[in-house]
């Protein structure tokens, strides 16, 4: 009898290549221990809770050390959770009612998350807490939650989710990565793109349809895992331009000096997006209009040949500010969340412009600036009047919410360019929330709904003379880059692995042939026939 023939799996590709290697499937997290009194008394517990609180601080130190800047900072926020006197003071309650260590800190951790549920804006904390918890308590067991990853590849890691402390394990064997959970911007995404590691997330039944061992091959291209004990060519190919140059300006997608600099490695001409939330993340008050200026001088004097975008200050939803005063809100990522923060605290905006003018100044570079989130005409004019008014003369606005979709006509003379971020624009256009893995399939950039919106958008920013750039994940798509250059975007930004293919799409076919690609994906019913018609047009 024939051997069975295991079906391909689907999900959601995130990168453009493909690997193949043998699945390493990541165990799930241990289960918390039943509650139990403690047999050694008061003293001896407090002392093992505190030893073991040590020892994870100091692993994660370590593994936020030898992290990329992304993810070092992501440890760091978890590893100030840890370091919280008010965890070992909520456990002490318990220690004193006679708990053993596990039991006290697991009922503190409770607590927090309590306080916590229900709260969108904390929903990334609460996984964070849990994660801690088990850590710690592993760690009073004597084991220690870090996965042994083989050094030897090529391995396919398969897992439920991975938090940004086990993507930081990844050894160079790591080829690809497949998740039952995420969505196309969670952090695993991010993680992997930054990386060129391509993965397919939230496909429902990986955990259960993949065995240890077996040959996997991650499409990313077409969000396909497939069973295969051999290595498969891939490949895809096009015929090249006359030019030879892109239909499109190709840029990066930046968070970092570090990234600016792995940036200028590459074919990019110049930053599409600078994302300078890092800087304001994991810090309990702003920084400095010094500091900014400092770090803003140091992108710009690294940044590759060509425009630098900063984007302000994009906090709020799902990058919680403390410092920032905005109050509990039901729906935080409907709520006081990037230029909206400017009505609760002018002076973050206000100190900000006038970092990015002073760089501009120490560096003799010119600077580009947007903001996030802007959704009628007068916040783009307050944006862009305040924007001026620090000296700033190229000004353009993020495009994310769908009223500012309709109203492209009525922002000429007042924006010089706009930058879709498609990764919220999908997530207001499809009311599907973007860190939401149940409703992951309506957020595919193929999406039939997003790629009409795209197209009129184009059409009326024509017309209004305003330079259209596209700078969420959806650029980092070739095929889809080629579909964008159709409808008529003029320049797209993206994480620095993808710049180079999409340059190469880019610059192998002209103009007549990408409107004709984009006209087929236009025809596309569902997101796959979509893709499969730009695919068959481009031959
Ligand atoms: C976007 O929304 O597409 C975008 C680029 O911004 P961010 O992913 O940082 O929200
Ligand atoms: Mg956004």
């Amino acid at each position: 009898m024939a051997p069975k023939v295991k079906t391909t799996l689907s999900g959601i590709g995130v990168g453009e290549t493909s690997a193949w290697g043998k699945a390493f499937v990541f165990s799930p997290r241990p289960k918390a221990p039943a509650e139990s009194k403690s047999t050694l008394g008061v003293e001896v517990e407090r002392a093992r809770l505190i030893a073991s609180i040590s020892k994870v601080s100091t692993s994660l130190g370590v593994t936020a050390g030898q992290a990329d800047e992304t993810t070092s900072e992501i440890i760091n926020a978890l590893l100030s959770l840890v370091q919280d006197p008010a965890l070992v003071e909520e456990a002490e309650a318990h220690l004193v009612d006679g708990w053993n260590a596990e039991t006290s800190v697991l009922r503190a951790m409770k607590s927090f998350t309590e306080l916590l549920q229900g709260d969108d804006l904390f929903a990334e904390r609460i996984a964070d807490l849990q994660d801690l918890a088990l850590r710690i308590v592993a760690s009073l067991s004597g084991q220690e939650i870090a996965i042994a990853i083989p050094k030897i590849g090529p391995i396919v890691v398969v897992a439920e989710d991975l938090s940004p402390a086990d993507t930081a394990l990844f050894t160079n064997a790591v080829v690809g990565v497949v998740t039952s959970g995420g969505g196309p911007t969670s952090h695993t995404a991010i993680i992997c793109r930054q990386r060129n590691i391509p993965a397919v997330v939230a496909v429902t039944n990986a955990i259960t349809s993949i065995v240890p061992g077996e040959g996997l091959l991650v499409d990313a291209f077409r969000g396909e895992v497939s069973f295969s004990e051999t290595q498969l060519d891939t490949s895809h190919s096009s015929s090249r331009n006359r030019t030879g140059l892109p239909i499109s300006e190709v840029k990066g997608n930046v968070g970092s000096v570090d990234d600016a600099r792995i940036l200028a490695s590459t074919e990019a001409s110049g930053i599409g997006l600078m994302r300078t939330e890092l800087l304001f993340l994991s810090r309990s008050t702003a920084p400095s209009l010094d500091e900014q200026t400092d770090l803003y001088a140091q992108i710009l004097e690294i940044a590759p040949k060509g425009e630098v975008i900063f984007r302000t200050l994009d906090a709020g939803s799902d990058k919680p500010l403390p410092y920032l005063g905005i109050v509990k809100e039901e729906n935080p990522s409907l709520g006081v969340r990037g230029f909206r923060i400017n009505s609760v605290d002018s002076e973050i905006l206000e100190t900000q412009l006038s970092a990015l003018f002073a760089a501009e100044k120490r560096t003799g570079r010119k600077i580009s600036v947007m903001a996030p989130m802007i959704a009628t005409v007068e916040e783009a004019i307050e944006f862009t009047t305040l924007a001026r008014k620090h000296g700033l003369s190229s000004v353009g606005i993020m495009v994310e919410t769908p009223s500012i979709c309709a109203l492209l006509s009525q922002l000429e003379g007042i924006v010089d360019f706009i930058s879709v971020g498609t990764n919220d624009l999908s997530q207001y256009l499809f009311a599907a929330d973007r860190q939401n893995s149940r409703v992951a399939h309506l957020l595919n950039p193929w999406q039939p709904g997003l790629l009409k919106v795209l197209s009129n958008l184009c059409i009326d920013a024509s017309l209004a003379g305003i330079k259209v750039g596209v700078c969420g994940e959806a650029a980092a798509d070739p095929l889809l880059a080629v579909v964008l250059a159709g409808l008529g975007v003029k320049s797209l930004s993206m994480a620095a692995p993808a710049v180079s293919r999409a340059n190469d799409y880019l610059s192998s076919i002209n103009m007549e042939r990408a409107i004709e690609v984009a006209s087929a994906a236009l025809r596309g019913k569902t997101p796959q026939e979509a893709r499969e018609l730009a695919l068959a047009s481009l031959g």
